[in-house]
């Protein structure tokens, strides 16, 4: 990975100056700049092992075949939350999202008590939809418990979930509407039904808005 990284800077320091003049006299400011040579193939944001988009979040990294490496939203925009419920306990969350045969996995995991686990990062596309432009649009919020459980989606879960979804909705410039924060049941072609009839869409939907992040 070191020697790539190192690589990888040399490369940048190219195609920057080739992006520079390309424009010639041109003078671009540094973020319009970034802009553009983000969006040149090959060329990635760099990444901190550990590194997390959601202050507060553990991070415990699912398995790599769960997930495909990619640089949003300079490669696909992000418009979507999905909300799944994952049918078993946190502890099996994790368990599965590391295991590399499962094939799927969410960017985050949220706990009855209101702990959230960040899994895959919100620039990269996870598996976790069963559909590749929802995964390619989408960042996934898996909830620990059960659909037919209404037990199982507690005020805590709510609470944090909701602050977890301001903070990406902010993020990404996504509206907190029912079109844009949508259920694993709503992906086109699944046949997934979380999370299910009990969960309270209306309280979730005014819990993120209430969570907001100040502009
Ligand atoms: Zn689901």
């Amino acid at each position: 990975m070191t020697g790539d990284k190192s690589r990888g800077v040399s490369r940048r320091a190219l195609l920057i100056g080739g992006a520079a003049a390309a424009v010639g006299a041109v003078a671009l400011a540094q973020d319009e700049l970034s802009r553009v040579w983000w969006r040149l193939p090959g060329v990635d944001k760099p990444r901190k092992a550990g590194e997390l988009d959601h202050a507060g979040a553990e991070w415990i990294a699912a398995s790599p075949a769960n997930w495909r490496r990619a640089d949003r939203p300079a490669d696909y925009v992000i418009d979507r939350v999905v909300v799944h419920v994952v049918q078993g306990s946190y502890p099996v969350a994790l368990k599965v999202f590391r295991d590399p045969g499962h094939g799927a996995a969410a960017h985050y995991v949220v706990r009855k008590d209101g702990h959230v686990a960040q899994m895959i990062r919100e620039l990269d596309v996870a598996f976790h939809a069963g559909s590749r432009p929802y995964n390619e649009r989408s960042i996934g919020i898996e909830h620990e418990g059960f659909v037919d459980r209404p037990g199982s989606f507690t005020d805590a879960m709510y609470a944090a979930s909701a602050r977890l979804t301001a903070g990406i909705c902010a993020r990404y410039g996504i509206p907190v509407d029912r079109k844009h924060i949508v259920g694993h049941v709503e992906v086109p072609g699944t046949d997934h039904t979380d999370p299910g009839p009990h969960w309270d869409w209306d309280r979730y939907l005014a819990l993120v808005r209430k969570a907001a992040p100040a502009r």
